[in-house]
């Protein structure tokens, strides 16, 4: 007989953007790619990047600046000056067909490998962004994220000092199971239809676009336009940008529904094993089965998810939640089976760290021991990202609200369910929103983008920009 195997519900990192409220919504959308993702063995696998292949950034050929090369070559620490610069440019800049490069984005495969074996990566999608930076004025650095996955990144220096401003999204997207030509662009009804439109090919092509209306006039401070790898798996990508670049403030622009946000959970992934003992299906005297006592931990679960679900909302973040992803054990039909795994997930808000999960999930078995002497079991977390969220007062957010309210949006700052590279870039220093076009279909069959969402998105970005730049 085969292994008894139970596939649940997918993890994702990236769900339906929702209102922090008490209308959050649980993740929507499942996808197979997703549901083979199995957590990393370890929390943050250093070997991924070393420092040496990360610094290991070639410039390409079309870079069109001498003064921006030398500066992308040398990345600043936090604190350095801008680099100053003499150069004029020399010609403006062509304005980027954002609906174009967009298509170009979709059409390039970009599956992340690490949810999907054997699938490309993000070096093709890479390549199109890399010569739409450089037809849109930037210089343009790779960076190896990780062995064939490339982040691109792309800069614009003033000639006077200035803050730094980064955009920043990812270039991987889930798998494709159930989808029909996800690699064909197709517009109809003012929607872009393909995978990784909304998630996030949208909110690439804008910040590229909008870097292009920003190029011409380009006088003070800096810009940078990350396209990175692997957010859709353990962001390999902005772990490795943000230990060679930093910036003021950060625009991540995941798919938003052209709304602020400026908070987002956090995520714990956990391994619980329970034992059993092997033994003849007619010995019940000899047998105990793990999947049995694994039941009690799976009630036990969905009660500590009520609990956390019937807590008060933290502002831009809402409520905690935890739920089984992957369950596995048995050998035989006959046989009492010995093991039982369970992998699950523990969406996190402020103040839960991984400690904080682990000590959750140990006393939850430490109460099955006490009521079984016979209950063994152990816990392992071995993933974890943390919650984020930015002070509404700060001056990003404000600065935003202008450009927002001049494009008939609103300017009320939300939270995210889903988590985001903007943790990352905020752990490493750099204080970041969200803020994306919207579509639907995100990790579905049927996936789009609404294109005038993202040349709202360019205008509103670019005008931000200017805005914060001119204070
Ligand atoms: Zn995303």
């Amino acid at each position: 007989m085969p292994a008894l195997q139970i596939i649940t519900s997918s993890r994702r990192n990236c769900e339906t953007a929702v209102a922090t409220t008490d209308s959050m919504a649980a993740a929507s959308v499942t996808s197979a790619a997703m549901a083979r993702a199995r957590p990393p063995v370890l929390l943050m696998p250093a070997a991924t990047s070393s420092s040496i292949s990360a610094r290991r950034a070639v410039i390409t050929t079309d870079a069109p600046f001498r003064a921006s090369r030398s500066a992308v070559t040398r990345p600043m620490p936090a604190d350095a000056p801008v680099i100053t610069t003499t150069m004029q440019r020399k010609y403006n800049t062509p304005v980027i067909d954002d609906i174009a490069l967009l298509s170009d984005l979709v059409a390039a495969n970009s599956i992340n490998p690490s949810l999907v074996p054997g699938a490309p990566g993000e070096a093709a999608c890479a390549d199109v962004a890399r010569r739409a930076m450089a037809r849109a004025g930037l210089d343009v650095v790779m960076q190896e994220a990780a062995p064939g996955r490339p982040n691109v990144i792309g800069v614009l220096e003033g000639r006077e000092p200035g803050p730094t401003m980064m955009f920043c999204g990812h270039l991987d997207t889930v798998g494709v199971e159930g989808m029909t030509d996800p690699f064909t662009p197709r517009i109809k009804d003012g929607r872009l239809y393909g995978r990784g439109s909304e998630d996030m090919k949208g909110g690439v092509a804008a910040m590229i676009a909008a870097a292009a209306d920003l190029a011409s006039g380009w006088t003070r401070g800096r810009l940078i336009v990350a396209g990175v790898a692997d957010e859709e798996h353990m962001s390999l990508g902005a772990e490795a940008l943000v230990r060679e670049w930093r910036a003021d403030w950060a625009i991540v622009t995941e798919p938003t529904k052209l709304a602020l946000a400026i908070g987002h959970k956090g995520f714990a992934w956990a391994e619980i094993v329970t034992r059993g003992r092997a033994a003849h299906g007619s010995r019940p005297d000899e047998g105990r089965d793990a999947i049995a006592r694994m039941g009690r931990v799976l009630v036990a679960l969905e009660a500590r998810d009520r609990e956390l679900q019937a807590l008060p909302p933290v502002p831009y973040q809402g409520t905690a939640s935890v739920h089984a992803s992957i369950i596995s054990g048995g050998h035989e039909i006959s046989i009492y089976p010995d093991a039982c795994v369970l992998q699950i997930e523990r969406r996190t808000v402020d103040g839960e760290d991984a400690a904080v999960v682990a000590a959750e999930v140990n006393q939850l078995l430490d109460r099955l021991r006490a009521a079984d002497t016979t209950f063994e079991a152990t816990a392992e977390v071995n993933a974890f990202r943390p919650s984020y969220r930015l002070d509404a007062s700060h001056i990003l957010p404000a600065a935003m609200a202008g450009a927002l309210s001049s494009a008939g949006l609103s300017p009320q700052p939300i939270g995210m369910s889903f988590w985001t590279d903007a943790a990352i870039l905020a752990a490493a220093g750099i204080p970041s929103v969200l803020f994306g076009p919207g579509g639907a279909g995100l990790h579905s069959h049927e996936e789009y983008v609404n294109i005038e969402d993202v040349k709202t998105c360019r205008h509103v970005l670019a005008a931000t920009v200017r805005n914060l730049l001119a204070s």
